[in-house]
């Protein structure tokens, strides 16, 4: 029996699947200490973990932090994490010493999880809920040039924060060391090996247990006529002018609409809903996925593997880089259609595709299948007993890298060869065009490379 601490963010997406984890550890004889939020407190205590408010250590937040928290800026929730950390450190190192953890769940993007487990020598297993990101699996991220700009302006201050960890004991070379995976660290992922991309590049620290969800319930679908779900998840949802081309998508369609339009929203501002649609702040979400037929999601992980588990094939409407990433995912194993065009024709032509055509829901039932045979809940929690965990060593991806590395020493000897041939025959006034062009290109050139490399050595597994 053992005493686990877990420790999330105050977001829905990052706590839900820890949940029935915990249950599971409990149900096992275990002892869980779950540091989280009030907003969880009530489905927290029901799990059997103890719940312990972490929510005066969030301190006073500007207006302007408010807004950046709510368009996910990744500057901002990086700062927000590091203060937290700091405020809760005495804290939290009095619950180290008082109760002794055996081990730390923690999800991958909490800081103060992380850094207290390192601190106090505790073994470390991270929750991640979204796919697990490394080097390979990161590409699948496209970030909007918004996001961008947030990411490079704010990396001195970031910096300049993360600073002020040091003097507490907590040692961080820099904010992508905290958040990146890496293939010595225990991990759990709720995705499936198959629905993880370059799943081979994750070394057997690595458990991917697919969704982490309380419900039973199996895909039950047979009804008059389809059902259509739609949701934009619990963060960025405040988006009445796209309930309202809902509405004008749907109205005439021979179909029931489900919307949870969460508590920003509110349903009386919305106007006039037509007869064969029903908007709720909060839905049970995975039952309404067991009735649907079609769901548009803005591919947050969990609902979108809450979907699929469900066999719901999704019309696909990201809003960041992690969800582009979920988004392109779902695409390649052919169970959703992109939305494109967010007008009232585009909405009800990218539903009509997935309600029309097949293919998509038999590419959803099979990822269902592939979900269900996974190890799951229960299979997280042996895998949080048992930790830490031995590795026979094997790390695909460190073998990726060295490939790659000697690719890039080769590719940038070509360059240098061509330049001198070029000075020496026809000049080296223009060799500067030749040394431009070659650093242009070696990063698409060495990403393709990396790729060539990656297949050809999972081949030979
Ligand atoms: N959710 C729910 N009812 C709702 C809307 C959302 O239970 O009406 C749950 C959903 O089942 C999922 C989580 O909230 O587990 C949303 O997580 P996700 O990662 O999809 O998106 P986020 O909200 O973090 O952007």
């Amino acid at each position: 029996m053992k005493k686990i601490f877990f420790y999330s963010i105050p977001a829905h997406g990052h706590t839900n699947p820890m949940m029935p984890v915990a249950a599971e550890l409990v149900k096992r004889g275990n002892t869980v200490r779950f540091y989280s939020f009030n907003e969880f407190a009530d489905r927290i205590k029901a799990t059997g973990a103890e719940f312990i408010s972490c929510d005066k250590y969030l301190g006073e937040l500007t207006k302007k932090e408010e807004e950046n928290l709510k368009a996910v800026s990744t500057t901002e929730m990086t700062l927000q994490d590091i203060r937290v950390t700091l405020s809760m450190d005495e804290f939290l190192d009095n619950e180290f010493k008082c109760h002794k953890p055996d081990v730390v769940y923690t999800d991958a993007v909490c800081f103060w999880g992380k850094l207290n487990a390192w601190k106090h020598n505790v073994p470390l297993v991270v929750s991640t809920s979204t796919f697990a990101f490394n080097q390979l699996s990161s590409g699948y991220m496209k970030h909007s040039p918004k996001e961008m700009a947030d990411m490079i302006f704010g990396l001195p201050k970031i910096s300049k924060e993360l600073k002020k960890l040091e003097p507490y004991g907590y040692h961080v070379k820099s904010a992508l060391s905290l958040v990146q995976n890496d293939n010595k660290t225990d991990s759990v992922v709720y995705a499936s090996k198959g629905f993880q991309p370059y799943s081979e590049s994750y070394s057997d620290h690595y458990l991917f247990a697919g969704p982490s969800v309380f419900s039973k319930i199996k895909p039950a679908k047979e009804k008059e006529r389809p059902l259509l779900y739609i949701s934009l998840g619990t963060v960025i949802n405040d988006r009445p002018d796209f309930y309202d081309k809902c509405f004008k998508a749907f109205k005439d369609m021979e179909i029931d609409v489900i919307i949870s339009c969460g508590n920003t929203v509110k349903i009386e501002s919305l106007g006039t809903i037509p007869d064969n649609i029903k908007v709720y702040p909060r839905v049970d979400q995975l039952e309404v996925l067991s009735r649907a037929d079609a769901f548009i999601s803005h591919c947050g992980m969990n609902s979108v593997s809450e979907s699929l588990y469900m066999a719901t094939p999704l019309v696909l409407y990201p809003q960041t880089g992690e969800q582009r990433a979920v988004a392109r995912r779902v695409k390649e194993i052919g169970a959703g259609v992109e939305l494109k065009d967010d007008s009232v024709e585009g909405i009800k032509r990218a539903v009509s595709e997935l309600l029309n055509n097949k293919p998509y829901k038999d590419a959803a039932v099979k990822c269902c299948e592939e979900f269900r045979s996974c190890l799951g809940s229960a299979g997280a929690a042996e895998f949080i007993e048992n930790a830490p965990h031995k590795s026979n060593g094997k790390d695909l991806l460190a073998d990726v890298n060295k490939a790659s590395g000697k690719f890039r020493i080769v590719y940038w000897m070509i360059i240098a060869l061509i330049i001198v041939l070029f000075g020496i025959f026809i000049g080296w006034g223009y060799v500067w065009i030749i040394g431009v062009a070659g650093g242009t290109l070696s990063y698409p050139i060495g990403k393709i490379a990396q790729n060539k490399i990656y297949k050809s050595m999972v081949k030979k597994l």
